[in-house]
Parts: structure tokens; C-alpha cells; sequence
């Protein structure tokens, strides 16, 4: 059952949260949980509610978790799935930018048990609205993983690109209406993302009738991020080389970065016929957009998206931003959007 989109410019944020105190350190990235057992499966439930109340509040028309139960948006996933060592971690440069030391492919992979649907499940309890579920797309998880086993990226995307679709059909059984794939690395490695890389994501997708997105951003704003982003020059044309055969692609939304970006926004026209997130807010800087900041970004990316597929949304996830912040961003979006609205009406 397909959700129906009554109102113009449906909001919605790219997906984490920042986590409340008593869960996990906040501001910081990929921080340890602070409970266990049981308390922690309460504290992460009630953690999904807060960030949902937050969204609502702010007048987000599509919702999410906020990841409130990931402590990373790939690994999390990852550590569910046989074949898969944990202990034994390797350094590798992600995304040709920085070193982190991650686990280890050693063997066949598999998924155990369903990741987040039960999680999903949780959250379509909640609320009635549409909600959107974020997975990490395949190459951003081979892109994570140091592989002993299969010595091969493309055939190591096929296998993850399986058991998403596993769990894609699950979290769509679940009632969620939107699942996001997040593709930071098919802003990094072109040739790839041409070759296979589209064609895995697809895989992942295969036979699903909820609405699929995929993510592709120039990441949170952390160090490494800002610092490889200084290398990009004045024009970041990256999407230019992936978007064209995105547009072809059986993927119904593109989520993309705009706001305070180097992206050309004419850029957007590659995937014209599609439906765009727009992100009009920037989550490298705690500085909150103005409505009009929010509306004249919206109003340029008119000229290239039809009204009635720009979703406005933000750039990247914000998790790694104070709350009050967050929640102030959120509503700056909404706020933004209820300009153009009227415009529109007017
Ligand atoms: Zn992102």
C-alpha cells in the first residue's frame, strides 16, 4: 500500500539524528552506547520516540527513526551478517579519504536474521505518516570492509546487494514507504558505479513496490570530509558523471546536497523525470538557515525539478550536531517550504 502524498514539497531530513545523552555521547560520531541489555533495547526505543516527536514538531511530513538504534550507518548493519569478523580488523582508506580500521570479509555472506525490522516495525507503530528507512547501499559497504575472501569489490557487491534486497522486502512488509540506500562512494569511484555499481543497487531494489531512494552526499561534517572537500575546487561536478545513468535506473528518488554546496544545481536536470530530496540545509556548520535561506534554494532547484517531485531535505544526516541545533535546522526546512507553498497557492 503506497502512501499518498497530498502536500507540495513533502519534507523530510536525509536520516540520523543526534542521540539523546543518556544513550550515547552526543556530538561525536559513532559514539558507544552508555546502556546494555534490555535497558538498552528500552533506551533505543525511547530514544526513536523523541527523535520522531522532534521531527514532528518541526513539521517533517516524512519521518524517520533518526538511526536512533545504529551506532554507525554501515557497520551496524554489517555486524549482523555471517561471514563477517569482527575481531579481526584491518586499515583501509575509505573512500580514497581516510583510515579506519574495519572488519574483515572472511568467508561467505549471509544475513542471520532480519537488521532493523523489527525496529521498523516499531516506528510504523507510531506514527501514520510516511516513514523512510535509511540502509547503507552495497559499494558504501564493501567501500567499509577490509575483504580476505572474496578478492573482488564488484562480486562482493552482488552478495550484499542480495541480502539488502532481503532485508528491503522485510522493512517493506514492515509498512515503511520510502528505503534509502546511502551511496556516499558513488561520489568517489565513477568507473565503478558505471560499471556495476547502479547495477547492484538495482539488484537490491529488485521486485520491491515501496518507493527506493538512494543518498549520495559529500558526507557528514567531519574533518576528513572538509578537508577532501577543500581538494574539490570551486565546481563539484561530481554528480555529473553517475547521474545520467542514475536517471535510467529503476531508483525512484535521488538525494542530493545543495545548500551552501559547490554543486553546479543545473546538475539536477541529469536526472530530470525523477524525484529529487534537495538538501536546502547545510550539516557541516551549526549556523541555522533562514526560511528565506531554506526558499531561495528551493526556488533555484525549481528550475531543474518539477514541483511536484522536489522533496525538500537536508544535506546529509545530523548526528554529529548538537540537538537544539537539529531541531532548529528542521525547523528552519519547514519553515522555508511553507514560503514556497504559499508562493505557489498565491
Ligand atoms: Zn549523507
Amino acid at each position: 500500500m503506497a502512501y499518498i502524498m497530498t502536500k507540495l514539497f513533502p519534507t523530510s531530513t536525509a536520516g540520523s539524528l543526534p542521540k539523546p545523552t543518556w544513550l550515547a555521547q552526543p556530538e561525536v560520531l559513532w559514539s558507544p552506547w552508555k546502556l546494555e541489555g534490555q535497558e538498552l533495547i528500552d533506551g533505543k526505543q525511547d530514544a526513536l520516540r523523541v527523535g520522531l516527536h522532534e521531527q514532528q514538531r518541526a513539521g517533517i511530513d516524512i519521518v524517520s527513526d533518526g538511526e536512533q538504534t545504529r551506532q554507525h550507518f554501515v557497520t551496524t548493519f554489517i555486524e549482523h551478517l555471517n561471514g563477517v569478523d569482527f575481531e579481526n580488523r584491518q586499515t583501509v582508506t575509505i573512500r580514497n579519504r581516510y583510515e579506519a580500521s574495519v572488519p574483515s570479509v572472511v568467508g561467505e555472506v549471509s544475513r542471520q536474521k532480519p537488521v532493523f525490522v523489527d525496529d521498523a516495525k516499531f516506528l510504523r507503530q507510531q506514527t501514520d505518516q510516511p516513514i523512510k528507512w535509511a540502509l547503507p547501499g552495497p559499494m558504501t559497504m564493501i567501500d567499509t570492509l577490509y575483504d580476505g575472501h572474496y578478492k573482488s569489490r564488484e562480486k562482493l557487491a552482488w552478495e550484499f546487494a542480495k541480502i539488502l534486497n532481503q532485508e528491503a522486502k522485510e522493512l517493506e512488509a514492515a509498512g515503511v514507504d520510502i528505503i534509502q540506500f546511502d551511496e556516499p562512494a558513488f561520489n568517489v569511484f565513477f568507473d565503478d558505479v558505471n560499471d556495476w555499481g547502479i547495477a547492484t543497487l538495482e539488484r537490491a531494489i529488485e521486485g520491491l513496490k515501496c518507493e527506493t531512494a538512494v543518498h549520495i552526499c559529500y558526507g557528514y561534517g567531519i574533518k576528513a570530509n572538509t578537508d577532501w572537500k577543500k581538494t574539490l575546487g570551486n565546481e563539484w561536478r561530481q554528480y555529473e558523471e553517475v547521474f545520467p545513468k542514475l536517471q535510467q535506473s529503476n531508483i525512484d528518488i535521488i538525494s542530493l546536497e545543495c545548500h551552501n554546496s559547490h554543486v553546479p544545481m543545473e546538475l539536477m536536470e541529469l536526472v530530470r523525470g525523477k524525484k529529487v530530496m534537495v538538501g536546502a540545509i547545510d550539516v557541516a556548520t551549526d549556523v541555522i538557515e533562514t526560511p528565506e535561506e531554506v526558499a531561495a534554494t528551493l526556488r533555484e532547484a525549481l528550475k531543474y525539478v518539477d514541483a511536484d517531485k522536489l522533496y525538500p531535505c537536508t544535506n546529509c544526516g545530523m548526528a554529529p550536531l548538537s540537538r537544539q541545533v537539529a531541531r532548529d535546522k528542521m525547523k528552519a526546512l519547514h519553515a522555508g517550504v511553507e514560503i514556497l507553498r504559499q508562493e505557489l497557492s498565491a
